[in-house]
């Protein structure tokens, strides 16, 4: 039979442990809405006995999963941060992890406000500067490394390749959150990153209707420990949830090449406006990191973008109320265009010093771009701005 791994990524996508169903020719996987299992008796069962422990549509949507990420292994979970609450709780007590600074607010709120209580270390430094997390690296004893790039909300760009090396070279695993870029855009693993996390919430599910997150790696011993404890912890999806996403899956590739030619225009569209300061997108030529673009994220600048305009919090809040097709909310990553101020929305859990060190102003808004009609979402921007 073939080997549907080895196809490319929009094949995968729609393929990967999606064969149509044995007894009933189902061409869509079923959705197993079952917690429990017949035995035949004690211990013969076919593979599955509790659905916390697997179920046959999770097991359908970790499979397709690891193939796009390039991985072996796969394990979900109910949302992003029960999967990075996992991968934490596998490490040893009393390690040392080193965080990029803009990590997403509920990642830094897990790390400061619940596990530092547990015996666990973290520094959070700026990654765009390489050598300095190396003399890092050289003068304390790091366990694990912890990154996103793109981050989130000022879109750096992390070299993945180069870090992973200096990590290796110092006995640190890399973690990347990879949610931002979706495994589309980019596969961590291959730049030799040891584990990848994603809120699936996001790109991976895709429609703004699932919570849910994703650990993937091709380390067999680390990934035994993630099974034990999603097990354990049991923070996993329902059947509906993963069902819900492996068809979001079928349309990654499709929908992550127009948020990216869409973010691409609405980037040039508010650059040349007399209301905008400055855009902040990786496809820009004068993105700092720009040139990673071409490099690790295959010529694909991804779909968000963060802006700050030149007005007052007041007028900041004027423009976002006057939008009709960007909706005001949290999250990203969905096919309808949203907009959010982190300083008041998803970035509100960081210290108000934290903010401002990192560039978070009151007039600072990120823009998750959709895949609607590009004119449409140009004349919004444009009614908007002209009315503040
Ligand atoms: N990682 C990143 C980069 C995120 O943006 C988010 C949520 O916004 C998370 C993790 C947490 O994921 P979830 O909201 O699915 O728990």
């Amino acid at each position: 039979m073939m080997d549907k791994t080895k196809l490319n990524f929009a094949s995968k996508a729609i393929h990967v442990g999606q064969e149509p169903d044995e007894k009933t020719g189902s061409v869509i996987v079923p959705l197993y809405q079952t917690s429990t299992y017949a035995q035949k008796s004690p211990g013969e069962h076919l593979g599955y006995e509790y659905s916390r422990t697997d179920n046959p549509t999770r097991h359908a949507y970790e499979k397709c999963l690891a193939s796009l990420e390039k991985a072996q292994y796969c394990a979900s979970f109910a949302s992003g941060m029960a999967a990075i609450h996992c991968i934490v709780e596998s490490l040893n007590k009393n390690v040392r992890i080193v965080c990029s600074d803009d990590v997403y607010g509920g990642t830094f709120r897990l790390f400061d406000k619940v596990f530092s209580k547990h015996g666990l270390y973290f520094d959070y430094l700026d990654f765009s500067n390489l050598s300095q997390v190396e003399d890092f690296f050289k003068q304390h004893t790091v366990d694990v490394c912890w990154i996103e790039t793109p981050s989130n909300p000022m879109l750096k760009l992390i070299d993945i390749k180069s870090l992973s090396q200096i990590c290796q070279d110092n006995g640190v695993k890399l973690v990347v959150d990879n949610t931002f870029a979706s495994p589309f855009i980019q596969n961590p693993l291959i730049q030799g990153a040891d584990m990848v996390v994603h809120s699936t919430t996001k790109y991976i599910g895709g429609h703004s209707d699932v919570v849910g997150g994703a650990i993937m790696c091709n380390d067999e011993e680390w990934f035994k420990k993630i099974k034990f404890l999603q097990n354990s912890i049991g923070a996993v999806p329902s059947a509906f949830d993963c069902w819900l996403s492996l068809r979001g899956l079928k349309t990654l590739a499709l929908r992550m090449q127009k948020h990216c030619q869409n973010a691409v225009e609405i980037a040039d569209f508010l650059s040349s406006h007399a209301k905008v300061k400055q855009v902040i997108y990786p496809g820009l030529e004068d993105h700092p990191n720009h040139y990673l673009v071409g490099q690790q994220m295959q010529g694909y600048a991804g779909g968000m973008l963060s802006v700050n305009l030149d007005l007052s919090l007041e007028q900041t809040k004027a423009f976002l109320r006057h939008l009709n097709l960007f909706i005001l909310a949290e999250s990203l990553g969905g096919v309808e265009s949203l907009i959010e101020h982190p300083a008041i929305m998803t970035h509100a859990s960081l210290p108000a010093e934290k903010r401002r060190a990192l560039g978070i102003s009151d007039a600072f808004v990120r823009i998750s771009v959709g895949i609607e009609d590009i004119n449409d979402l140009k004349q919004d921007l444009e009614q908007a701005l002209s009315k503040v």
